[in-house]
């Protein structure tokens, strides 16, 4: 397939004329090019240069050392659905269940695939044997990235959403209208996780949302997205515990957003809601397998420990100090021997659907003009063993330092130094 994929290339080029007829050895070395290239481990890492925390196109949350080594201790069998003592099977659960149960203060708690497959379940499993959907509000009508949109989601398993209120106002009357007609079987709720709205603009809290679900007896989910365990992180985000308390049912969140763990979707909430969302066939489909939970485990471990939280790497990148950055910035210059000027402070963010219009603090390092055009600089800096990824704003390349690890300066500034006119 290689060979002949290169070969239709290659009669295409001599076709337009675009190439001469090149030799067999030539060819072959194309074919070999091509071949390693497919063949290399993927995803391949990078340096993330781009001051975006939780980067969903560059793996979201980095794993903690923990993380990663239980990843590759239940990589080959593992005790995943037994129970050692009694030799017994049991859920694949079991063991992480009362760790997440605790952080979340939830009674019962359910994982998934990623967030998407938390809402699809929670929105399809709560309104099933049911007639009537979800009530959602117009103004929580969030997409999220690559166009997908969380009412597409919830609706995905065949419940329909039913929009109430407008864009920016919605009332509790709204929903109690949709649930009197009998067009709702379950509300819910979107924390606006990538945007904010002001002005003219109010919607029912949790709370009040609650009063309606009891009155109606309908089942009220709230999707958080963000899945902050820890106000004191993530000062304006909230917890899960926090929309629980409020009156939730169920929340429903993902595992690599701010919660620094692999991708995963999270369900907590009460015990009859979560037990529904686990008998449905869906919950089997989207199960989430022994190499994920193995690294969410280890990441709950560390929320749970005394100061391990601040070891996991999305809250250390997130608390990194200014000062921190410009000494690393000095050194960075003084090895490149690029001028003083090409420190620069500039906002960074948490990204990944979190903590919308916040910025945090950053310095970065603007690459001198006289290195070539924006882009081209941007290509080189991707083309290297490591690819660095910058932020190109305004015709200049930015290499912010917060998300680059600090012991990743060397390479960063090899393939630095390797970008020439
Ligand atoms: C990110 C996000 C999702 C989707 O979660 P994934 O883990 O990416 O599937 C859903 N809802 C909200 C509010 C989000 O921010």
């Amino acid at each position: 397939m290689c060979v002949q994929e290169v070969l239709e290339r290659v009669r295409t080029q001599v076709r337009e004329g675009s190439r001469e007829v090149p030799s067999v050895d030539a060819v072959v070395a194309e074919v070999q090019v091509r071949l390693d290239d497919v063949m290399r481990p993927r995803p391949k890492p990078v340096i993330n240069a781009t001051g975006v925390v939780l980067h969903t196109n560059l793996g979201r949350a980095p794993l903690a050392p923990s993380a990663r080594s239980a990843m590759l201790g239940a990589a080959g069998y593992c005790d995943l659905e037994i129970a050692i003592g009694s030799g017994i099977r049991q859920s694949r659960l079991t063991a992480i269940t009362w760790l997440l149960r605790a952080l979340c203060h939830a009674e019962d708690v359910l994982i998934v695939n990623n967030g998407a497959a938390a809402i699809l379940l929670a929105c399809t499993a709560l309104t099933g044997g049911r007639p009537g959907g979800v009530a959602l509000s117009r103004g929580q009508m969030v997409e999220i990235g690559d166009s997908f949109r969380v009412a597409d989601m919830a609706a995905a398993g065949g419940t329909p959403v039913v929009a109430v209120g407008s864009t920016n106002r919605t009332h509790t009357r709204d929903y109690q209208r949709v649930c009197e007609s009998g067009e709702a079987a379950a509300m819910l709720w979107v924390h606006r996780s990538n945007f904010t709205q002001a002005g003219f603009v109010g919607e029912p809290g949790i709370s009040e949302l609650k009063k309606i679900a009891d009155a109606f007896n309908v089942s009220l989910i709230a999707d958080l997205g963000s899945g902050c365990l820890h106000r004191d992180l993530f000062h304006n985000e909230p917890t899960i515990a926090e929309v629980l308390a409020q009156g939730a049912d169920i929340v429903t969140c993902s595992g690599d957003k701010l919660l620094g763990g692999p991708q995963a979707g999270l369900l907590a909430g009460r015990r009859e809601v979560i037990a529904k969302c686990r008998r449905h066939p869906m919950a089997r489909a989207l199960r989430v397998d022994k190499v994920t939970l193995a690294a969410l485990h280890a990441t709950l471990v560390a929320h749970a420990s005394e100061d391990g939280e601040r070891a996991l790497p999305i809250h250390a990148l997130a608390n990194i100090l200014m000062r921190e950055l410009r000494v690393r910035a000095e050194k960075l210059i003084h090895a490149l021997e690029w001028p003083e000027e090409a420190i620069v402070e500039v906002p960074d963010t948490v990204g990944g659907g979190s903590l919308p219009g916040q910025t945090l603090p950053g310095v970065a390092l603007c690459v001198p003009e006289a290195l070539g055009k924006a882009s081209a600089v941007a290509r080189k800096l991707r083309s290297g063993d490591i690819p660095v990824f910058a932020r190109v704003h305004a015709g200049r390349v930015f290499v912010h330092l917060r998300t680059v690890f600090a012991e990743d300066d060397p390479t960063l500034c090899r393939m630095l130094a390797a970008v020439h006119p």
